[in-house]
């Protein structure tokens, strides 16, 4: 097996695609095991036990400016931009733990190895997102996590006020799949990411991006053929909601 990815992967080098393995994300943490929750405390370290590269969690600013960690716009029917942090984190996950803010989920990850892969959710209103994040920038650097942050958004307003607020080097992604790289390239963009399925339909994307400098990330992987092809084409970053498997599969398929 080895033996024919190596092959695989001559053949591709050869015709301009690079081959790598790509690093791996948890996609809302590692949520996908027992004692675990989407965006928890929790599942952020249990991504960290893993080994995964990165993990991925989504920021919201409430009414009263505190910046919690949710996926979805609302929980249970309260609609966290209009609510206040009291409200917002008084909710369980399906852990057992209450939604956490941004400072109480730094405040474990400060002491953790893995990346934090920070997504800037977008808000019903410009100036809450705007709010949103620069208090969220100024956490990571009072926190001392500027250098193991990047962040993603799928707000076009939001990707331009990040690339010109973030530190030289940090990597700021938009996973909308409708900015090409040359235009990505034009805001001084690092970073785009794509759907699994938009790369595989068009994989010329990755060495477009790779040819500008730009780094590929490819969400969501769903199985072990996606895995495949994602490192035969030179895909930089994974993200998985099975980070475990994937890790193992990754291992399987570069070190058989
Ligand atoms: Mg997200």
């Amino acid at each position: 097996m080895k033996n024919i990815l190596l092959i695989a992967a001559s053949i591709l080098l050869s015709a301009g695609v690079h081959a790598a393995t790509p690093r791996v994300i948890a996609h809302r943490g590692y949520w996908n095991t027992e004692g675990s929750a989407k965006n928890s405390i929790r599942a952020l370290i249990k991504a960290d036990s893993i080994g995964c590269w990165g993990s991925e969690f989504d920021v919201w600013m409430t009414a009263d400016s505190v910046l919690v960690i949710n996926h979805d716009a609302e929980i249970e029917g309260l609609n966290i931009e209009h609510s206040t942090a009291a409200e917002v984190c008084s909710h369980r996950l399906a852990d057992g733990e209450n939604v956490p803010t941004l400072e109480q989920f730094l405040t474990i990850a400060k002491n953790l190895n893995l990346r934090l892969v920070c997504e800037i959710k977008t808000h019903d209103s410009r100036s809450n997102e705007k709010a949103c994040i620069e208090r969220t920038l100024a956490m990571f650097k009072h926190f001392g996590l500027e250098d193991r942050v990047e962040y993603v958004t799928f707000s076009r307003n939001g990707l331009i006020q990040l690339i010109a607020s973030v530190p030289a080097g940090t990597s700021v992604q938009y996973p909308a799949g409708d900015y090409i790289p040359e235009q990505m390239k034009a805001f001084n963009g690092n970073g785009l990411n794509y759907r699994c399925k938009k790369l595989r339909k068009e994989p010329e994307l990755i060495k477009r991006c790779h040819d500008l400098g730009i780094s590929v990330k490819a969400w969501k992987i769903l199985g072990t053929e996606d895995l495949r092809w994602c490192i035969e084409h030179g895909v930089d970053f994974i993200t998985s909601d099975s980070p475990e498997t994937h890790l193992h599969e990754l291992k399987k398929i570069v070190e058989p």
